[in-house]
């Protein structure tokens, strides 16, 4: 394989959709992903609404298929972390010595100017014309007492992950979007008792979501309601909570309490060069393309108004595209 055309870090449905756009358009294709391939999704139970697949689907199935779908076009997948780029200009002039094998893409292949774009693994450096940046988000903390002490010991981010500790037993769940509701009902395939906990007194997860949880007769809803402390021994056990409309506070029982309360962006390569809009999100135009030319950001990271599996495999799949235009038109 010669030079990188199309360098994805991230292999979440949006790295994965434009890795099969960008290779099936003739791009020399590489995705580097240091953690599980599949991104968020494989973290979530079941997903029912990507279109073309009318049964239910784990995310972990869907996003291996997609990864199978990457590597028949080409894509090469790169297993390292990523720790800085440099995202030096367009892609203009390659070096003279860019027609490499991908063993001497490293070190080996440095540009003669500043035109390619920079990244610098755990492992090794390389040089692409074009970036996807796909890192996604990360749940966010609650920030109350005891989240972290109790992490892991009965505090939990991954319902898929760790429900299945919870058979027969009492559980929480926090946060009022789709993923809290979603993952509460899922819950219940365990647990005898879900609560969700929800700041507020209407729930923010979509309708239908919700219609389905107001059937299910293992959750419980505690509205208007924050977490003030998560307590426990050597697991967790209780959770403090404060009633927002009357002020009292009571103490809830549980055996182990799931965090949904958003998502935060993981921007930290690229917030020095890259435009964000106030909460970290990444500022894109309808080509997905960003402040610097021939850098592309797709997925939950960019900024945008919903978030699915549909809209981050078109991100990508655009930014695929529009990555080969770019090539070509140089
Ligand atoms: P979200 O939609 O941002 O919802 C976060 C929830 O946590 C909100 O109910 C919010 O309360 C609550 N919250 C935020 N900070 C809090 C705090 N400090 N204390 C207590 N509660 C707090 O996040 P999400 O549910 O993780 O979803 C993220 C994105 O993925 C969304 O775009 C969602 O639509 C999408 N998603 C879609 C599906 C699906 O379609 N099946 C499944 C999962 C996720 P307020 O409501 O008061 O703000």
């Amino acid at each position: 394989m010669d030079t990188i055309d199309l360098a994805i870090i991230g292999a979440g449905p949006a790295g994965l959709s434009a890795a099969i756009y960008g290779a099936r358009g003739g791009l020399n294709t590489v995705i580097f992903e240091h953690a599980l391939v599949g991104g968020q999704i494989v973290l979530t139970s079941e997903i029912e609404n990507y279109p073309g697949f009318e049964e239910i689907m784990s995310g972990f199935d869907l996003a291996d298929k997609m990864r199978l779908q990457a590597e028949k076009f080409g894509t090469i997948f790169i297993e390292e972390s990523v720790e800085s780029i440099v995202p030096t200009g367009n892609a203009g002039i390659l070096p003279a010595d860019s027609q490499k094998t991908i063993d001497s893409w490293q070190d080996a292949c440095v540009p003669s100017s500043a035109t390619l774009k920079k990244i610098t693994t755990s492992e090794n450096t390389y040089y692409a014309k074009t970036i996807v940046f796909a890192t996604g988000a990360s749940p966010r903390k609650l920030g109350v007492p005891g989240e972290e002490t109790y992490t892991g010991r009965g505090v939990s981010y991954c319902a898929t992950c760790d429900g299945a500790l919870y058979r027969n037993k009492t559980v929480a769940v926090v946060g009022g979007g789709d993923s809290a509701i979603e993952e509460a009902m899922f819950l219940t395939k365990f647990a005898t008792k879900v609560y969700i906990i929800h700041r507020r007194d209407e729930l923010r997860a979509v309708y239908t979501i919700q219609q389905k949880a107001f059937k299910n007769e293992k959750l419980h809803f505690i509205l208007d309601t924050i977490v003030q402390e998560i307590k426990g021994e050597n697991q967790v056990k209780s959770l403090s909570l404060l009633n927002k409309k009357t002020n009292e506070v009571s103490e809830l029982e549980i055996d182990g309490v799931f965090i949904y309360v958003g998502i935060s962006p993981n921007n930290d390569l690229i917030k020095d060069f890259i435009e964000l809009d106030s909460q970290g999100f990444v500022i894109t135009d309808d080509d997905m393309q960003t402040n610097v030319p021939g850098f592309y950001v797709v997925g939950d990271i960019r900024k945008k108004t919903l978030r699915q599996v549909v809209t981050a495999t078109s991100d990508g799949a655009i930014a695929g595209f529009v990555a080969e235009r770019y090539i070509n038109e140089l």
